[in-house]
């Protein structure tokens, strides 16, 4: 390969909406979020933090999100909004609209399984982790989030045994030019964050639902293991929350930590 991960070359091919963004690459790291998250009230303008290796990839509820060198892109960006903290909920879903579009340029089709993942083929090409902070002195009216992705380029046997479900990958992701793939992938999430700031969830809705990969199918909703809803999916309202129409009409259930998995 013979653009590897290069801070100033990612940066020149970012589009503007990724300007101010301070681009940092590290050989190897426990969790680019966790890392993210302990600078933030040092750091002075949005920061994308990649680590070309990562040993402690999180993911929601103390679950871990797995990857290899060279074979997974991982990174996060801090991004300071101003907007409450509270106003953040419905981003996982904004970013997922962000990463599919990305994907899609270079002709990826994905699909959003509510709230945080990316499918390919139906299995998780891309994990998604939000973890959001009003910390320091920031003005009640702002806060920061650390956008966590990870993104599968090649699983090995072993590590889709440890994770025991189906996983998707696109190997020749490692073949393409790793800084234009980073400068496209950090531009489509700036300029959604941008839109997110103004317009909120609102602009991303239709787009979430354009992607929704279980539309029209049985689901259940489960929460540590135990049935809380079954129903027909619709997809996400204005304010991120999942739509089902059940025996008992249509329920909106809120992200929490409940899970979504199609109906057996
Ligand atoms: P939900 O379905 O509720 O979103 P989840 O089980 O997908 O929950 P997340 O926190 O979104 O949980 O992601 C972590 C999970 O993703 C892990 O528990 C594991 O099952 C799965 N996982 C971990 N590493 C990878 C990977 N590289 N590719 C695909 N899936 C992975």
């Amino acid at each position: 390969m013979t653009h590897t991960l290069t801070p100033g070359r990612i940066a020149a091919l970012c589009r503007p909406a990724a300007a101010r963004i301070d681009i940092r690459v590290v050989e190897q790291t426990g969790s680019t979020n966790a890392d993210l998250l302990a600078a933030l009230p040092g750091l002075a303008a949005p920061t994308l933090l990649i680590a070309k290796a990562q040993t402690a990839g999180r993911g929601r509820a103390g679950r871990s999100w797995l990857s290899a060198a060279g074979k997974s892109l991982t990174f996060s960006l801090a991004w300071k909004f101003s907007l409450p903290v509270h106003a953040l909920v419905g981003l996982p879903l904004a970013v997922g609209v962000a990463i599919a579009e990305a994907l899609a340029m270079f002709q990826i089709p994905v699909k959003l399984k509510w709230p945080n993942d990316v499918l390919h083929d139906g299995r998780k090409l891309a994990g998604i982790l939000i973890e959001s902070a009003s910390a320091g002195k920031l003005p009640p009216d702002s806060s920061w989030a650390v956008i966590g992705i990870g993104i599968n380029m090649a699983v090995s046997d072993s590590m889709a045994a440890e994770i025991g479900r189906p996983v998707a990958a696109i190997p020749w992701l490692a073949d393409l030019d790793q800084d234009m793939l980073m400068a496209t992938l950090a531009s489509a999430l700036a300029e959604s964050l941008l839109q997110f700031e103004q317009e909120g969830l609102a602009a991303f809705t239709q787009r979430w639902n354009a992607l929704h990969a279980y539309a029209g199918q049985a689901v259940t909703i489960i929460d540590n293991g135990r049935l809380l809803h079954e129903g027909t999916a619709q997809g996400v309202d204005e304010i991120g929350r999942f739509l089902i129409d059940t025996a008992a009409g249509r329920i909106a259930v809120m992200a929490g930590d409940v899970s979504l998995r199609p109906k057996e």
